[in-house]
């Protein structure tokens, strides 16, 4: 599915809702978390509507990894690779996923639990 209606992430992705993007490319787009839970708390999301990390498939997997390099190119602009950050997917309503199209969280900035609550 390239693209879900009423989705809110592939309408930020299409720029019909606004979002403060910190990295855009044809493939991929991260921009800040609108509810914070750490100093550094970005999104970075595909054109391609997945819903979930659970969704993925086998040749999607290069699309993951870019991906990843955003978040941990990101994370060296934030400074906080020295420190530490953590990437995050959530599936599903235990996990805490509200938003149903494919999302990595990168955290950090703060000291962070584990086990996650
Ligand atoms: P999850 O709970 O893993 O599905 O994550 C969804 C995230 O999207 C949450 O951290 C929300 O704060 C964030 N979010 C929801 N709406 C927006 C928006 N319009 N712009 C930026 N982030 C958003
Ligand atoms: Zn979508």
């Amino acid at each position: 599915m390239p693209v879900a209606e009423d989705c809110l992430f592939c309408k930020i992705f299409a720029r019909e809702i606004p979002a403060k993007e910190v990295f855009r490319e044809d493939d991929i787009v991260a921009f800040e978390d609108i509810r914070p839970v750490a100093p550094t708390h970005v999104l970075v999301i595909p054109k391609v509507h997945i819903p979930s990390i659970h969704d993925l498939t086998r040749d999607q997997a290069p699309m993951l990894a870019r991906m990843m390099e955003v978040a941990n190119r990101i994370a060296d602009e934030r400074k906080v690779d020295r420190d530490g950050y953590r990437l995050v997917f959530n599936k599903g309503p235990q996990a805490g996923q509200s938003v149903y199209h494919l999302h990595l969280h990168l955290l950090g900035g703060r000291a962070m639990a584990w086990p996650p609550g």
